[in-house]
């Protein structure tokens, strides 16, 4: 029987095999943490501590009354040291809350809810909106948003996204195979504050164990699907997602998943929600996946936020040979990182350490032949030669004409291009010079 996939798509070698059977396991205690106060898509957060003051774990130390944003928490107890302007994984300069790590890893008080499915929708989204949840496969969209979709756009299906196409991650496959409970918990949570009977959960097939662990999981819930995907890139896309296990499309020119009815979720997200909604703990951790062909020790780290990368390097053995490129998140998706002394966030999934031999080098790129291979393969349907032609010329509203702001930069048409277009920076560079409509 075929499994469920999407028009398009691409089969890079997902190198996998370097990390999976790592469990997760705690990183050590870092010396201090960086607490960016955006860490998000939204709006940043004001900073709600004071430089001296002594702080506990899941305190928060930045909020704002803002819809679209998530309060930030420290995530280690300690002596706030410093509040400014420092960089993050991208390189830009954010205020952040610094603090000192005194170890004792004393908390606040977290409240439980043993029957946490009998709390009303309101007060369910008002945990997760307190908790800071956001969305963790890399996106980092303040969840609460998605659970207040506008009365006329309502939502019949919850998709958990298990696919974690990205080559190298498997963060999110250890969490299902680790605690596959929780995750479905989260899960009819969810359902529960959006009042969906509906959820399914959908997982690439080249995780055979993870699909029969979530499947266990989720036996005795008769509204619950667990579904094998085909293996493909980018499976793991929002759209892609939804039609593949939906069967429904996300109209083009800025349609969202909620105009055809459904939200959907990473499986460590589901995760974070179980945990704030029954246990009260807010987002001060997550799985990051440790990495690459560079990397001595490749793992899966349960990481503190603001935790440095230098650290989880060092946790891993250290780069290893010629290492020469290291990305935050997978070789799709990620971006380049130029310093060890930047934070884990709430959205990092992961850190990929290359060897000059995995790096393809931007800058040496070709005119384009025109072969069409990059309009084969985009998922969007989109025609990403002439989104990289007009914008190399310096024209960008003439991108929008071309469905510019469809493109969720995954980076398949220009692993397939023979001339090596740098495509997805060619479309970012348009979108940073035009605005959307
Ligand atoms: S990066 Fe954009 S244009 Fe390229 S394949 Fe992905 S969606 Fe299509
Ligand atoms: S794959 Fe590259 S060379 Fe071929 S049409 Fe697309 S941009 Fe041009």
């Amino acid at each position: 029987m075929s499994l469920a996939t999407f028009k398009g798509g691409i089969h890079p070698p997902d190198k996998k095999e370097l990390s999976k059977d790592a469990a997760i396991t705690p990183a050590s205690a870092p010396d201090r943490v960086v607490i960016p106060l955006s860490q998000h898509i939204g709006a940043p957060c004001n900073a709600q501590v004071e430089i001296g003051q002594e702080v506990k774990a899941g305190q928060v130390v930045g909020s704002t009354e803002a819809f679209v944003s998530a309060p930030v928490h420290a995530s280690v107890s300690g002596k706030v040291v410093a509040i400014g302007e420092f960089p993050n994984a991208m390189g830009r300069m954010v205020p952040s809350i610094v603090i000192e790590n005194d170890k004792k890893d004393e908390w606040v008080e977290l409240t439980e809810t043993a029957d946490y499915l009998s709390l009303s929708s309101e007060d369910l989204t008002q945990k997760i909106r307190d908790a800071g949840i956001v969305g963790m496969g890399g996106a980092a969209f303040p969840t609460v948003v998605k659970l207040s979709p506008p009365k006329e756009k309502p939502i019949d299906t919850i998709i958990l996204n298990g696919a974690e196409c990205e080559p190298y991650l498997t963060g999110d496959y250890r969490l299902m195979l680790e605690r596959p409970e929780e995750i479905v918990e989260g899960l009819k949570i969810l359902m529960r504050a959006l009042g969906v009977k509906k959820g399914m959960i959908g997982i690439e097939n080249n995780k055979p164990d993870a699909v029969a662990r979530m499947k266990e999981a989720a036996s005795g819930e008769s509204n619950i699907e667990v579904c094998a995907l085909e293996v493909k890139y980018p499976q793991g896309a929002e759209k892609m997602l939804i039609d593949a296990l939906a069967g429904r499309q996300v109209p083009s020119k800025g349609g969202l998943p909620m105009d055809v009815g459904v939200v959907v979720q990473n499986v460590g997200t589901a995760l974070a929600i179980y945990e704030a909604v029954r246990y009260g703990k807010p987002l001060t951790e997550r799985v990051v996946t440790v990495s690459g062909e560079g990397i001595a020790m490749p793992g899966n780290l349960m990481v503190k936020i603001g935790t440095s990368v230098g650290h989880l390097l060092n946790e891993c053995g250290g780069p290893k040979g010629e290492a020469v490129k290291m990305l935050s998140g997978g070789p799709m998706m990620g971006f380049a990182i130029y310093s060890e002394d930047v934070p884990v966030t709430k959205g990092t999934s992961g850190l990929v350490v290359l060897p000059e031999a995995e790096v393809v080098h931007d800058g040496k790129f070709k005119p384009c032949i025109r072969c069409s291979r990059c309009i084969d393969v985009c998922p969007m349907g989109l025609m990403p030669q002439m989104l990289s032609i007009l914008s190399e010329a310096g024209v960008y509203e003439e991108c929008k004409e071309y469905d510019l702001f469809d493109c969720f930069e995954c980076g398949t048409c220009a692993f397939v291009c023979p001339a090596k277009r740098p495509i997805v920076q060619f479309v970012r560079l348009a979108k940073s010079q035009t605005k959307p409509g």
